[in-house]
């Protein structure tokens, strides 16, 4: 079986890594002229990081990760902790894999690294697809093309494979906007933070802050409600100052890490409305091409990662009826991706309350039992998703 990977983030070099451990013979396309992301974390959860770690990166990931101890809900002005679940060795022992945080680039870097190099291209723009029978023929702007048994478009939020599936949709833009920025540890070290991912809530917007390139940067995401926007993408440069105006009042460890920032880039959050199907024929999608959610869950990547390992699994066991096993795929996948869709959405609602009664039931059932505690949050980290059936 031939396969093409269109789009080389997470999602679509974890799926190529899947495929050949299954024994396909797969190729990936990227758009961009070098594999990796632009500067920012990432939280990988158990459920994603044992799934890396069976694909043998283990030694990879722990080169490049931070293991964090906890994951902590505070407060906006006093900075109380209202929920400090464990995300350390309690978590690893637990459900069998660590919960790690990277620098995005040092992780796409690691997955670019173990696909053999005849299998990356680089610089191929896919523009077009073309059923020839059973196969499909990908058409890249530089001219080439490439007949395969199976197409993944794992080509992210503005997949040109969706398009191409399933007709013209914009992403719709969520109303929240994220400043992020990447701090020298040497900058904020005097604040003492723990290795843990804090997020602190408060109105109208929350702020997420953990240790990434095996230590030595502080990424800081400060997310508000914000109306209208125009711009799109990871590069928009923004300014320091807007950032601290938007956060006045807002406790001093949160300030003193925004007033760090060496420079802040400004970033319109977006997603998309659930599709009813993500394949058509031997044409499938996998990652944020089919299922972009608000990052309030620090789920997306992971659940790339997920979608590739289901993928190659079924592949496997039914490697001669890829209908039958894109039809498992979805199956499987869409209910899982949908829930955390969801998830993801309530908890912009969750983190971004104003002092009053929600905020107060909602700091109440954080501190009694916790949604991140072992017992809740199990039936995320513990699924295992290559352990498939037909
Ligand atoms: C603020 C923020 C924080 C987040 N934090 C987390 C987190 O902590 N944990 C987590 O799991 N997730 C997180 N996410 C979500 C995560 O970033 C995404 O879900 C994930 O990167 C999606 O991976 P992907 O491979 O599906 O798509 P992408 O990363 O978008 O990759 C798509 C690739 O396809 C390429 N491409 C596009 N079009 C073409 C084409 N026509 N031809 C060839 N190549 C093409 C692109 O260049 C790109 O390399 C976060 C997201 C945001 C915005």
């Amino acid at each position: 079986m031939r396969v093409a990977v269109i789009g080389g983030g997470i999602g679509g070099l974890s799926a190529a890594l899947h495929f050949l451990q299954a024994g396909i013979d797969v190729q990936v396309y990227e758009q961009s002229p070098r594999i990796g992301e632009i500067g920012a974390g990432i939280q990988i959860s158990p459920n994603a990081s044992r799934l890396l770690i069976r694909l043998g990166l283990k030694p990879a990931l722990d080169r490049a990760g931070v293991r964090p101890q906890a994951v902590h809900q505070r407060r906006w002005d006093d900075g109380r902790t209202l929920q400090r679940a464990p995300v350390g060795a309690e978590v690893e022992t637990t459900f069998g894999a660590p919960y790690y945080h990277f620098h995005r680039g040092d992780l796409a870097e690691l997955l670019g690294a173990a696909v053999p190099a005849e299998r990356l291209h680089v610089g191929h723009r896919l523009v077009g697809l073309e059923r020839k029978g059973e196969r499909t023929v990908a058409r890249f702007e530089n001219g080439e093309a490439n007949e395969v048994d199976l197409v993944a478009g794992a080509d992210g939020i503005h997949s040109r494979v969706r398009h191409l599936l399933f007709g013209p949709e914009k992403p719709r833009f969520t109303g929240c906007v994220a400043w992020r920025g990447l701090v020298p540890a040497e900058r904020v070290r005097h604040l003492g933070i723990e290795v843990a991912s804090h997020n602190w809530m408060g109105p109208d917007g929350h702020v997420v802050h953990y240790w990434v390139g095996a230590g030595k940067f502080m990424n800081v995401v400060c997310v508000t409600e914000h109306g209208e926007w125009t711009e799109e993408g990871w590069t928009t440069p923004g300014k320091v100052e807007d950032a601290l105006a938007r956060f006045e009042g807002w406790h001093p460890t949160v300030r003193a890490l925004i007033g760090s920032f060496p420079e802040t880039f400004v970033w319109a959050l977006h997603d998309r409305l659930p599709l009813s199907r993500w394949s058509d024929g031997p044409v499938t999608l996998l990652g944020d091409a089919c299922h972009p959610m608000l990052p309030f869950m620090a789920q997306g990547a992971a659940q790339s990662i997920e979608d590739g390992a289901t993928l190659a699994a079924l592949l496997k066991l039914v490697p001669d009826d890829i209908p039958v096993a894109l039809q498992r795929y979805e199956a499987l996948r869409k209910p899982r991706a949908t829930r955390l869709q969801e998830a993801s959405a309530a908890n912009r609602v969750r983190f971004h309350l104003s002092d009053g009664p929600e905020q107060q039931q909602r700091d109440a059932a954080m501190a009694s039992s916790g949604d991140r505690s072992i017992a809740n949050i199990g039936w995320l980290y513990m699924h295992d998703a290559s352990a498939v059936e037909m």
